[in-house]
Order: structure tokens, then C-alpha cells, then sequence
């Protein structure tokens, strides 16, 4: 780095003038140069990575290299009023954010200041943004499951309390939504959420909170948001101080979900600090530790044992594809460092089949032993079913001629996708899921014309709702189908497909 020669006296008759106060100087330090939001420091011995450094004017750094003779710092704030020259000093602190139950309902920026305009938040207690993942023997495996409220999820590609699964998908096909709706449907599950949005655009973080607070999610839901517009440092770290706040409820004992929307654009940010710190550029010019971004972040989210409370963080982070490559650098890390992915299509969302899970590539390595056995029972065949639905329909477009077990399967699969449409917004229970499935597998749907199939579900839904919430209540005690419960289904849903069978004959 060039230095002036008045800068170079400068600091030589620094060094050797107070030679009694040198314990006082290495907390202070003198701004060598500035710009981009990066600031390199003079002087600051004894600084530790990811210090906080109080600048002029109130702003404050993070320490984020460490050199022989200076230290690269990162602004948070505003770096207009800085000059060369200037003094800064060490606070001997790294991030905090505020947490506790007074942060619930609330929108904060990554340092956790409101920005709600709903005014202060009074808790007392903070915690740092960084944070050693819980150990090996604080853990146990994946028992219980997270319901999110979409039929395709909970039946196909499970996740279980604790689990990190990606949703990954090119831009505009629906990944946002899926979290979204995830959270909705945590509504007395006793589940604290936090959804962490980063580098999106302020109106879009906006809407999310709106539909939140319309749903009355907010209740258990905070919002942690760094938007576009804000500096890459703040975006850098917002899901550290998101998961923070869910770090404390979790040594409370209790389940958060928290979504990062989303981790393509963390890393984006982190590559911009990177280069304005000259870090040395590696593959698609992240730094080479880019793998460790996302590797301490993801496993923070856990599920401790009863010793350790039995609390869980369950992790839904996002990547957004280009052209549907997953096997692109991050998205390959992301997929490496989680218990699955949820992988959105767009060519599904197109074609209006919506949520528009590939259910093929899509996998949940652990959350199939948390779900409930119910919905073992009636969605076992799913995924067989919709693969075979595919292949044989690329057949089918070939020849007319088909024998009557590929008709069926055909038939068959155009109603199980159907079933598996979903509006945004409509979370659906999962003891609802599971009449659904049940009537489905059992043949009920046979006769239904495909595009009443929705209608049908709708209305079974309802039915069950209003005459046999009884069978409804004994799958949610049981959560098995005995062969007794089976028998008491088959009868009520034969008698609503009898009834809604005529209906559309009548109007025919
Ligand atoms: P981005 O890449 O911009 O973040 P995204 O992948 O997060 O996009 P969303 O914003 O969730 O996608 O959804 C894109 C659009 O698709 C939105 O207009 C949304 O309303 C619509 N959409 C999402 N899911 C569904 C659904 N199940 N049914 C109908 N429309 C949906
Ligand atoms: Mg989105």
C-alpha cells in the first residue's frame, strides 16, 4: 500500500513518541485510508476479528482482516464524515443483537434496531451475532415433525424439528412463498419464527410482512431484513443476527424456524467485502472460505437434547438458481452443507402445476422419521406415482395406442398432481393432508373429471370437517390409521364421492 510521506512520518513519530501510554494506543488507532465502506486502521494491536471499532461521528466497523500492521474494518454506517487521519477506537465488544420475547411481531435491521417505526424495543438482554454450533453430544436426531402446511412437502419431502433444508429454485418460481407459508402455518404449533430477508428490495420485504400480519403471524414471527439498498457489511451479517435471536429461545427450550431469503445474495454480499478488503479472489471470484459462511451458519441450527433443554432451530435457507443449474459453486456448497432441498421448477411453475416441486430432484434426508405415521401410510406411493405419471406421459405423446395399465397410471398421476396443487396463502393442515392423500390412494378419485379433482378435495375437507370431526379427532390422537380408522374412513369418504358423483351428473 502506498503510503504519503507525511503519513509515513506521521506514524513513525507515533510509534516511538508515547512509549509509557503503548497499552492506551493499541486501542486506538488512526484511519489510513478509506472509501467502498472499507477503512484500513492503523494501530489497533490488540483488535480481534470481528471487533467492533467506533469511528468518528458515531459509525461503527468490524474488523474483518487482520494484517502485520493494520487491520481492514468494514463500516456499518454511513462513511461520508470520515477522513485520513482520524482517531478510532477499539470497543472490545462484536455484534450484539437484542433478544427475547419483546423482539416478537417486530421488523429489525441486522444490528436489531427497529425499523417498524412501532418504536423501541425494551428487552434487556443481547446476544453476539457469532456464535460455536452446539456439539456433537448436545444433540439428538430428527423426531418431530415441522408441518408446513404444503401437501407436497409434509407428504413427500418431510422436515423434521431441527433439519436444514434448502429451497432452491430459479428466480420468480416460488421459493419465497413456500417459506412464507411455512411460517403461516405454524400458527399454534408452538413455533417461533424468524424469516431473515437479505438483499431484497424493500417493497418485497414489505408485502411479506403485510401477508404475516394479515395470516397473525406476526405474533411469533420477527423480521429480520437487510435490504438492497443496504450496505454489503450489514448484509453480510444479518443471518448471523437472525439466528442470534433464535439462539435464545433455543437454550429456552423451545422451537424456531427461521428462514434466510436468501443465502445467494449473503454470498454475494460477502464476495463484495471480500474484494474491497483485496482479499485473493477464488472460483467465480468468491474468497476461498466462502464454504465457511454458510457451514457455521447452517450448523447452528440444531436439535439439542433433554439435557441441553430440547429446544431445535429448524433451518429453511434459500438459493436462487440460473437456468435451473444446481450444480453451480454456491448452490453446490448449500446443497452439501443441508439435510435435503426442496428444488422448484420453473418449466412445473409455468405450466401452472404450483407449489412446483420437482419432486424427483428433491429429497429430506432426515425429516421422513419425524413424520407422523399417518401420513406414512397414505403417501407412500406418491413419489413412484408422479415419476411414473412422467415418464409414461412423454410416452404417451408418441402413440395413441395405450395399453390399459399405462391409461390408468396416466389417469392416476394427473390426479395425484391435482391433489398436490396449491394455492399461495392456504396452508393446509396436516390431518386435512391426510384425508385428502387417503381418498386419493384409495381409488376415491377415480371417477372425478380431472379438473373438478381440486373442487372434490375442497369439498371432502369441508364435509369432514363438519360431519366427522370425530375421525378427524382420532387421527390426531392416534396418528396411525388402524385398520378399524381405515374402514370408518373408506365409509365417509364413499358416501361424500357418492353424493359429489351425482352433483356433477346433475349439472352434465
Ligand atoms: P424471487 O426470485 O423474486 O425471490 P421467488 O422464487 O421467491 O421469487 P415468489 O416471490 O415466492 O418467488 O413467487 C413468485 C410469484 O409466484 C409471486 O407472484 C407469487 O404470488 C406466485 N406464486 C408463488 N407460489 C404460488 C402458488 N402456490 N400458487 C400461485 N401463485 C404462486
Ligand atoms: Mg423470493
Amino acid at each position: 500500500m502506498a503510503l504519503r510521506p507525511d503519513e509515513i512520518s506521521a506514524l513513525i513519530k507515533e510509534q516511538i513518541k508515547h512509549y509509557d501510554d503503548v497499552m492506551e494506543q493499541k486501542d486506538v488507532g488512526t484511519v489510513m485510508t478509506v472509501g467502498d465502506g472499507v477503512s484500513v486502521v492503523h494501530g489497533l494491536d490488540n483488535a480481534m476479528l470481528g471487533e467492533l471499532i467506533l469511528f468518528p461521528g458515531d459509525v461503527y466497523g468490524m474488523v474483518m482482516n487482520l494484517d502485520e500492521d493494520s487491520v481492514g474494518v468494514t463500516l456499518l454506517g454511513n462513511a461520508d464524515e470520515i477522513k485520513e487521519g482520524d482517531e478510532v477506537r477499539r470497543t472490545g465488544k462484536i455484534i450484539e443483537v437484542p433478544v427475547g420475547d419483546a423482539m416478537l411481531g417486530r421488523v429489525v435491521n441486522p444490528l436489531g434496531q427497529p425499523i417498524d417505526g412501532q418504536g423501541e424495543i425494551i428487552t434487556t438482554k443481547t446476544r453476539p451475532i457469532e456464535r460455536v454450533a452446539p456439539g456433537v453430544m448436545t444433540r439428538k436426531s430428527v423426531d418431530q415433525p415441522v408441518q408446513t402446511g404444503i401437501t407436497t412437502i409434509d407428504a413427500i419431502i418431510p422436515v423434521g424439528r431441527g433439519q436444514r433444508e434448502l429451497i432452491i429454485g430459479d428466480r420468480q418460481t416460488g421459493k419465497t412463498a413456500i417459506a412464507v407459508d411455512t411460517i403461516i402455518n405454524q400458527k399454534g404449533q408452538d413455533m417461533y419464527c424468524i424469516y431473515v430477508a437479505i438483499g431484497q428490495k424493500n417493497s418485497t420485504v414489505a408485502q411479506v410482512v403485510e401477508k404475516l400480519k394479515k395470516a397473525g403471524a406476526m405474533d411469533y414471527t420477527v423480521v429480520v431484513s437487510a435490504s438492497a439498498s443496504e450496505l454489503a457489511p450489514v448484509q453480510y451479517i444479518a443471518p448471523y443476527a437472525g439466528c442470534a435471536i433464535a439462539e435464545e429461545w433455543l437454550d429456552q427450550g423451545k422451537d424456531v424456524l427461521i428462514v434466510y431469503d436468501d443465502l445467494s445474495k449473503h454470498a454475494v454480499a460477502y464476495r463484495t467485502v471480500s474484494l474491497l478488503l483485496k482479499r485473493p479472489p477464488g472460483r467465480e471470484a468468491y474468497p476461498g472460505d466462502v464454504f465457511y459462511l454458510h457451514s457455521r451458519l447452517l450448523e447452528r441450527s440444531c436439535r439439542l437434547n433433554e439435557e441441553n433443554g430440547g429446544g431445535s432451530i429448524t433451518a429453511l435457507p434459500i438459493i436462487e438458481t440460473q437456468a435451473g443449474d444446481i450444480s453451480a459453486y454456491i448452490p453446490t456448497n448449500v446443497i452439501s452443507i443441508t439435510d435435503g432441498q426442496i428444488f422448484l421448477q420453473q418449466e412445473l411453475f409455468n405450466a401452472g402445476f404450483r407449489p412446483a416441486i420437482d419432486t424427483g430432484l428433491s429429497v429430506s434426508r432426515v425429516g421422513s422419521t419425524a413424520q407422523i405415521k399417518a401420513m406414512k401410510q397414505v403417501s407412500r406411493n406418491l413419489k413412484y406415482e408422479l415419476a411414473q405419471y412422467e415418464e409414461m406421459q412423454s410416452f404417451a405423446q408418441f402413440g395413441s395406442d395405450l395399453d390399459a395399465a399405462t391409461k390408468n397410471a396416466i389417469e392416476h398421476g394427473e390426479r395425484v398432481r391435482e391433489v398436490l396443487k396449491q394455492a399461495q396463502y392456504a396452508p393446509r393442515d396436516v390431518i386435512d393432508q391426510i384425508i385428502t392423500l387417503f381418498a386419493l390412494e384409495n381409488g376415491f378419485v377415480k371417477n372425478v373429471k380431472v379438473e373438478k379433482v381440486q373442487e372434490y378435495m375442497d369439498g371432502l375437507v369441508e364435509k369432514f370437517a363438519v360431519a366427522h370431526s370425530d375421525l378427524l379427532d382420532e387421527i390426531r390422537e392416534k396418528k396411525v390409521l388402524s385398520d378399524e380408522l381405515t374402514a370408518k374412513l373408506k365409509e365417509a369418504v364413499k358416501a361424500y364421492t357418492t353424493q359429489f358423483e351425482n352433483l356433477q351428473k346433475a349439472e352434465a
